[in-house]
């Protein structure tokens, strides 16, 4: 056996533990914490952070991993042991290369600004905010800095999140759906909207959460290895690969704001529950980047939980379970209801036509911001020009433009959005291989099972966690690079056939 590997191995099983327990304790912030309890939760959450940074960076990790090249040379790249002193090594010089004093002045100044966003955006005040946002802007530069060698100064924050992908990547993807996206929208919003009433009737709260975890059940999320719970803005959190919650917030006048953010929390917990055992306690049991992440919580949701197929089983069931509510309402109705397309101003509310635009603006504009073609002061005019242009609104104030997102006033600006449109682009092609290698599991769909489904997802995306790069495993579950084609056609078809309308031909 491998000492050196062994007492690496023992030193991130200590940091691993200590990011389970800062996770642990947001998630008692977040969901049962009184009030009273949040200053000293905050010291508690900064002082284990503190604890695992320093562990985590201690330069005895270096040493380690230094040592380990050669062995990790020696070895197929795909092998286990290989990926561990890879991935670990990406994430130990991320965490080094970025001075102390520097993280330090960040969360100082991100607090802040969190503090002054919560008030600056009930009040519409973007003037109040501006200044904190211009040294935002300061500091995610020089964070791009500690990250010598790149090709736009976005790239290392967007390996972040999406490692491996840069603005050359994903710049044109995102134009050549949004040359789609835009003409989709504006053939669906010419036709008659559906009548979605029925979705917001009178539904009791535990009603509602019995028939989402009806739901999650049947698609294999393990209630022995987690639970859900209520909160402010749901969110899934994993303390190790035995405990893997979610959160959830009910609206007893809106049926789908709880369903389907059960169903989206749901696929990311499936993702981590689905990692290799192997894994545990290692930078390799967590999914493999924030796109693909969101490729999962959106298939769940978007291409498995508002497809026909699904409602067809489901939707007698829910029926059932209200009764007064849905009784005389038809499948067809309600099919068209919780797949509503419009025009609208929140990016969190939209559908799954308009989504990807709204974020789209929101990643043009923090290139545009970090390239110095933007001016923070200029930002609220330039939100609203966008708007206009692809989505034919325009918030009527910054609450609901330019305010709207916490993301850059909790953190920094720039790699923040386009893991949520890089997941939607992944999800149909993921999908799509799925459903090539076993065309039953539509069939299974109609009748409420999913285990052929998930067993593919886990053996294909989840086990290997973070063990490859979001294009290695794009490459090797659908044998190519990623394309937005399967997506556009996907939308196409579903939407297409809803609202009448035709593809252009090219
Ligand atoms: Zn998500």
């Amino acid at each position: 056996m491998n000492a050196e590997l062994q007492q690496l191995r023992e030193r991130l099983q200590r940091v691993y533990d200590l990011n389970g327990i800062s996770r642990l304790l947001h998630w008692d912030q977040a969901t049962y914490m009184p009030p009273g309890g949040a200053p000293a939760r905050a010291r508690q959450t900064a002082l284990i952070r503190q604890i695992a940074h320093r562990e985590f960076t201690d330069p005895e990790i270096g040493r380690l991993l230094d040592a380990l090249e050669p062995y990790a040379e020696s070895l197929p790249p795909d092998h286990d042991d290989a990926a561990l002193i890879r991935v670990t090594r990406r994430d130990y010089e991320r965490a080094t290369r970025i001075p102390p004093a520097l993280v330090a002045e960040i969360s100082e100044h991100t607090a802040q600004t969190y503090q002054v966003w919560t008030e600056a955006r009930p009040a519409n005040d973007f003037d109040r905010v501006a200044p904190y946002l211009e040294k935002t802007l300061e500091l995610s530069r020089r964070v791009a800095e500690c990250f010598p060698g790149y090709e736009h100064i976005a790239d290392p924050l967007i390996d972040f999140a999406d490692h491996g992908m840069t603005v050359a990547v994903i710049r044109p993807l995102f134009e050549e759906l949004r040359k789609h996206l835009v003409p989709l929208a504006e053939a669906i919003t010419a036709q008659e909207p559906p009548d979605d009433t029925c979705l917001h009737a009178h539904y009791p709260a535990d009603e509602q959460l019995a028939f989402g975890q009806e739901v999650i059940r049947r698609f294999g999320y393990d209630f022995q290895r987690g639970r859900q719970d209520l909160t402010h803005h749901p969110f899934m959190t994993k303390f190790s690969l035995g405990d893997v919650r979610i959160t959830t917030r009910v609206k007893e006048d809106d049926l789908s704001e709880a369903l389907f953010s059960t169903l989206h929390e749901a696929g990311h917990a499936l993702y981590e529950q689905g990692i290799s055992p192997a894994y545990e306690g290692t930078p390799l049991a967590r999914g493999a980047s924030g796109g693909v992440h969101e490729s999962q919580s959106r298939l769940w949701e978007n291409l498995v939980g508002r497809s026909r197929p699904f409602w067809e089983f489901f939707y007698p069931r829910l029926q059932a379970r209200f009764p007064d509510q849905l009784g005389r309402v038809s499948l067809e109705t309600f099919y068209r209801a919780i797949n509503k397309v419009q025009r609208s101003l929140i990016r969190t509310d939209a559908d799954e036509v308009t989504y990807n635009l709204h974020v789209m603006i929101r990643f043009d504009l923090e290139l545009q911001l970090l390239e110095g073609e933007l001016h923070v002061r200029d930002l609220p005019e330039a939100w609203r020009a966008r708007y206009e242009q692809d989505l034919g609104v325009v918030p009527p104030d910054d609450r609901d433009g330019v305010l709207q997102d916490v993301h850059w006033y909790a953190g920094l600006i720039g790699g923040g959005f386009q893991s949520y449109t890089l997941g939607n682009i992944m999800s149909a092609p993921f999908f799509e291989a799925a459903l090539n290698a076993h065309p039953e599991i539509v069939e299974e769909m109609r009748r409420g099972e999913f285990g052929t489904l998930h067993a593919w997802l886990k053996e294909h995306i989840y086990r290997h966690g973070a063990k490859f790069t979001p294009a290695e495993l794009v490459e090797r579950v659908t044998g190519q690079s990623l394309t937005v084609e399967p997506y556009v056609r996907y939308l196409w078809r579903k939407f297409g056939a809803l609202y009448g309308v035709m593809q252009p031909q090219a």
